[in-house]
């Protein structure tokens, strides 16, 4: 008879749904219109009715089915009273059927820890840019980053009535990733993914040092993994505090799922154990090719100004 899935496979299979769930309240909340936004360190800093219900859903929904497993939400909300139209409880049973890679066949439930970011790029789903906007459940194993899964709840939205709209990108360590398509940045030229929302002086400064073709200014950490994943652009560069842990992992374990590499600006790898300080002090440098053409042009003055 068949082995039982891996329980890592169930963990991935759920995040999808559960993240397509989540998709369904984002534009949910949006479309109803009022988005009960509350200020959290400053007006740069937000949070929506959308960020409250999603965290409740996703981490009920999968503290549900994975009682041992710790799971880590941006929003400081409690999950003991989550209403039962929050919670999701189904899978996708495509990924279920995927071979697990041999080296996580063994993981425990108490092993891995997952970071939830309800959702990424409040600040633009609040002026309108909602493609921007995505929805991030990293899995860590170890430390590492193994897995991920990144919902675009409007992904198409500007592309007509006839479009599917949203999509769910996920990958595995070992395995791939899958929802999209991968493409490389066009060879020789330097386009440069930023912040929209957080620069300062610093991130500028730095930006300029890589002497880039062209920078693109967008919100979100998913957003940008996406676009490098796609080819829009080959390096995300930012040099700033900001960024937690909670924004990088899924994307994170996608990007290096096809080959691509992030780190902090100082070139440290991100770790993932549920004792970890949540902020990325040190910033983010990620590519999907060319990672040390970048990491060698940080200039170490920017590099002495961020302690990781
Ligand atoms: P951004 O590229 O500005 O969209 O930032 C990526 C992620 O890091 C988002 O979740 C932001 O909310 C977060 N972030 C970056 N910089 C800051 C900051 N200065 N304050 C609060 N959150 C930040
Ligand atoms: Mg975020
Ligand atoms: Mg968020």
């Amino acid at each position: 008879s068949m082995a039982s899935p891996a329980l890592l496979m169930r963990v991935v299979a759920s995040a999808y749904s559960v993240a397509e769930k989540a998709a369904t309240i984002v534009r949910n909340v949006m479309s109803a219109g009022d988005l009960g936004i509350v200020e959290k360190a400053g007006p740069n800093d937000l949070q929506t009715k959308a960020d409250r219900l999603v965290q409740m859903s996703i981490c009920a929904s999968l503290a549900r089915k994975f009682p041992k497993v710790t799971i880590i939400g941006e929003e400081e909300l409690s999950t003991d009273n989550v209403t039962e139209d929050l919670i999701e409880d189904g899978h996708c049973e495509e990924i279920l059927k995927k071979p697990c890679p041999a080296q996580y066949t063994g993981i425990k439930e108490e092993e891995l820890v997952i970071w939830v970011d309800p959702l990424d790029g409040t600040k633009e789903y609040t002026e309108g840019l909602l493609d921007h906007v995505t929805v991030l459940i990293g899995i860590a194993y170890g430390g590492k980053a193994i897995a991920g899964v990144i919902n675009q709840p409007y992904y198409n939205y500007e592309a007509g009535a006839n479009a599917v709209l949203g999509r769910t990108i996920w990958g595995v360590l070992g395995m791939g990733a899958f929802g999209f398509q991968l493409s490389e940045a066009p060879a020789g030229k330097h386009i440069v993914i930023t912040t929209r929302s957080h620069s300062n002086a610093l991130v500028n400064e730095c930006i300029s040092a890589l002497n880039p073709d062209h920078v693109i200014r967008v919100g979100g950490a998913g957003n940008k993994i996406i676009q490098l994943i796609e080819g829009k652009a080959s390096a995300y560069v930012f040099a700033s505090p900001g960024c937690k842990k909670w924004d990088t992992c899924a994307p994170e374990a996608i990007l290096h799922a096809v080959g691509g590499k992030i780190t902090d600006i100082c070139g440290n790898s991100f770790q993932y154990n549920k004792e970890v300080k949540h902020m990325n002090s040190a910033g983010v440098l990620a590519t999907l090719r060319n990672y040390d053409y970048y990491a060698s042009r940080i200039p170490n003055t920017v590099k002495e100004s961020l302690v990781p």
